[in-house]
């Protein structure tokens, strides 16, 4: 890319200066978390150094710096997402913890007979809380299967929709492969049956910039360390209707309006879902990844990163008895892969001795790992800060793997 100085990128990021086993550091673990440029560091070392305090109680002065930062790091939220209102902007502790607040205010509206889908390319922090969902609810939870090529199967996805469909619940992009989901048709096909749609966006945030009003997705769910945050921080999305139907996820300080021992009313939102101290600081300091990130352009973060995404792939290919999952033409700069007579533990071990971190096994993703019949995969996940001589470290590193191993 012409205009993509990726050396002045680089050099935001002080973790990209440091060696590994002797080493230049070549980080293609992005997919699990993404490293932290100066600017949000510096952001989070401010915090802590000048106004420390804990928000919306104290009438002092650094409680309220604390909690303007804080509402100001919402609303940078909801710009970016495209989020109606800041009081539908939920901060949540990660991915995790927004679905598991959706999954648990579903317990209170599904009966027995009901049913939820799931698709089978899912994190196990989005199959899991809906399982547990069923148990309590009696409700029946549906699999749209996937196909050889790492997309669902849309077919049988129409055939599973119904009239008893409440939830269908997916990834915008899958983690341990890289596809990306056709939510648009996943909504408008659920909300034609009268069902609502959460959808997954964890791994989509840090390279999508999602319309959450266009995409007229029910719910949406981010964490902010896939996305040059910190972790401990993520944001729920969800429309109005919903949040003020569910009920509060946890009971503590902050969510509520007036407390008794008869009887306890709850605070509006967001403050209905948002009990006991939050991540302050992290909150700030998402709304500062933000920043960083549109600094750049989303739109020039994803054309660099399909430059790497297709020269990664082409040099992968060459190599002989490698396998590519998921090698579709929409998706997000991530690589699943696997050579013949090779353990993907094997390989991920022999590239960390070269300063090489890829992530190896089944990536919380287990039904991807058993349709394939595979224990795991070596999955390389790149970042707009990743160059191609890196790619070329990658290659030469997997190369002399596969030299000792097979
Ligand atoms: N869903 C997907 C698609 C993910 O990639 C991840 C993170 N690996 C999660 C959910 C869970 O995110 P967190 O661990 O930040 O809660």
């Amino acid at each position: 890319s012409l205009h993509f100085d990726v050396e002045k990128i680089r050099a935001d990021f002080p973790i990209l200066k440091r060696k590994v086993n002797d080493k230049p550091l070549v980080y293609f673990d992005n997919a699990a978390t993404s490293q932290t440029p100066q600017q949000v560091i510096d952001v989070i070392v401010d915090y802590y150094s000048r106004y420390n305090a804990n928000i919306h109680r104290g009438v002092h002065a650094l409680s309220q710096e604390a909690t303007d930062a804080y509402e100001q790091a919402r609303i940078k939220i909801q710009k970016h997402f495209n989020i109606p209102n800041a009081y539908q902007t939920l901060f949540t502790s990660g991915t995790t913890h927004g679905i598991n607040m959706v999954a648990s205010g579903f317990a209170s509206i599904l009966e027995a007979g009901d049913e939820v889908i799931v698709s089978a390319l899912e994190h196990h922090s989005n199959i899991v809380p809906w399982q547990m969902l069923c148990e309590k609810t009696g409700a029946q939870l549906k699999v749209i299967p996937m196909l050889e090529n790492g997309t669902l199967d849309m077919q049988a996805f129409d055939r599973l929709l119904s009239e008893k469909t409440k939830l269908v619940f997916v990834n915008h992009v899958s983690n341990a492969l890289g596809t990306v989901n056709p939510i648009e048709e996943l909504i408008s096909k659920t909300h034609n049956v009268g069902g609502a749609v959460l959808v997954d966006g964890a791994q989509a945030a840090p390279h999508i910039k999602a319309d959450l009003q266009a995409l007229d997705v029910d719910f949406y769910v981010v964490s902010a360390h896939k996305m040059c945050g910190p972790t401990g921080v993520g944001m729920l999305y969800g429309k109005e209707e919903w949040l003020t139907k569910l009920p509060p996820y946890q009971g503590g300080g902050e969510m509520i309006d007036q407390v008794t021992f008869e009887k306890t009313t709850y605070a509006g939102l967001p403050h209905k879902f948002e009990a006991g101290t939050p991540n302050i600081c992290g909150g700030i300091a998402f709304g500062a990844a933000l920043d960083y990130m549109n600094a750049i352009g989303f739109d020039q973060i994803a054309e660099y990163e399909h430059e790497l995404l297709e020269y990664a792939t082409s040099r992968l290919k060459a190599i002989d008895g490698l396998r590519i999952y998921g090698d579709i033409p929409n998706k997000t700069a991530v690589i699943s892969f696997n050579i013949k007579g090779v353990h993907p533990y094997d390989m991920g071990t022999i590239l960390d001795k070269l300063g090489i971190a890829v992530r190896t096994g089944h990536h919380c993703a287990q039904p991807i790992m058993d349709f394939y019949k595979i224990p795991g995969t070596v999955r390389a996940s790149f970042a707009f800060y990743n160059t191609k001589d890196e790619i070329d470290t990658l290659i030469a590193g997997v190369e002399r793997a596969r030299n000792m191993l097979v």
